[in-house]
């Protein structure tokens, strides 16, 4: 009897759009290949587990998951996905795993089942649209999503970050294959266009290329369409800003993530620019395009943070962009030498993310469709949980 069953986990907590849309990337690559999705572990041949890395919470609940399978699998294989440099350790002695797929490396599963149709085949065209979790699709139901993946990787080295362990080297697509494949995107009647991953500008280095040319080459088109930038580091975003100034009006939204609004921390982060230079292209750009959307990420307590600059990273944020996701900075071993002379203690911990969620709770009170424009710490189902306990 043929194996072709697989039960698929989803246990990112939709921590973003991205995370989503790969999760139901992964699903709708086994649908093509003929595969059948069912509902319960017990009626699987093949299950697998799709988890993130950055979030002790997301890595507790996983790992208590993956334990509470044993007694389930026996014939059955069990497959881990996505980032898992930082864990990796702490699973390999758990015997009833098969094997592990990276994110960076999702032809694995081409090479592991040597199905017709790879990984790099599925669409975004072709992936459960609705069942993406957007952060914004509250407020923003009038755009179509499409998904498409520029390059993977990145040329930074922040001292809190695992994808430069994890995917040291940059690799992009050609701008003649993405253009292709955008013409396609629009002309199926999708209008906003949503470019991953881990860093914009490091697109077309390996391939002696940049980012501005396949702007360029996206924005001289005559198709109506708009961008959604994942993600632009501040330092080159400064630099490049003439290029985002020109082609403004095709730029919908970006993720610009400034990670603290304190230099001493920045600097700790191996992170190099200066903050007032931030704040004012922001305003720069507002004052050209009042309603474009610049989205954050801060990186919360982390080692040296002091309570004050903690919370003016949440008055600046709150202040200067549209929606900032808050992120717990986890400890990780190789970035001791840099960053983790100071680390704080748990309490400490508990006390920032308790204000971050009673901050959460109030735009929740204040009006449910726009909370989530502000201030979020964790996204999804736990997100709820929490905040609602507090
Ligand atoms: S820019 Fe982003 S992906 Fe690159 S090293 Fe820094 S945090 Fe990691």
């Amino acid at each position: 009897m043929n194996k072709n069953k697989v039960f698929l986990k989803d246990m990112t907590y939709s921590l973003s759009s991205e995370l989503s849309y790969l999760f139901y990337k992964i699903k709708s690559y086994f649908l093509k290949n003929n595969y059948t999705i069912v509902d319960s572990v017990d009626y699987a041949d093949y299950i697998l587990v799709c988890t993130y890395w950055y979030l002790s919470e997301v890595e507790k609940l996983t790992y208590d998951y993956i334990l509470s399978l044993k007694e389930k699998i026996s014939d059955k294989k069990l497959y881990i996905f996505w980032d898992l440099w930082s864990w990796k350790n702490s699973l390999k002695n758990i015997p009833f795993i098969t094997d592990f797929v990276p994110t960076y490396d999702l032809t694995k599963l081409d090479r592991l089942f040597g199905w017709k149709y790879s990984i790099n085949d599925i669409l975004s065209s072709e992936i459960e649209q609705d069942s993406i979790f957007h952060g914004d699709k509250w407020v923003d139901p009038n755009h179509k999503y499409y998904f498409l993946e520029i390059s993977a990787g990145c040329i930074h080295s922040c001292n809190f970050c695992q994808i430069k362990k994890n995917i040291w080297y940059v690799k992009s697509r050609s701008i003649s294959q993405l253009v292709k494949e955008l013409e396609y995107a629009v002309k199926s009647g999708y209008n906003l266009i949503v470019l991953l991953w881990e860093d914009a500008w490091s697109y077309g280095l390996d391939i002696w290329t940049n980012f501005w040319e396949l702007l360029d080459a996206f924005c001289n088109v005559k198709w109506d369409y708009q961008i959604n930038i994942h993600y632009l580091h501040p330092a080159m975003a400064l630099k490049y800003k003439d290029y985002i100034i020109r082609y403004i009006d095709k730029i919908y939204k970006f993720n610009m993530p400034i990670q603290s609004f304190s230099e001493r921390i920045l600097k700790k982060m191996n992170r190099f620019y200066k903050v007032d230079n931030v704040i004012n292209f922001i305003k720069d750009l507002k004052k050209i395009k009042p309603e474009i959307i610049i989205d954050n990420h801060i990186i919360y307590a982390f080692p040296g943070e002091t309570f004050e600059e903690f919370l003016n990273n949440i008055k600046l944020s709150v202040k200067y962009y549209y929606r900032t996701v808050f992120i717990e900075y986890r400890y990780i071993e190789w970035t001791k030498k840099f960053s983790c002379d100071d680390l704080l203690n748990e309490d400490e911990i508990k006390k920032r993310k308790y204000v971050l969620l009673r901050m959460m709770k109030k735009y929740l009170e204040k009006n449910w469709d726009k909370w989530v424009n502000k201030i979020n710490v964790l996204a999804g189902e736990e997100t709820y949980k929490l905040v609602l306990e507090v």
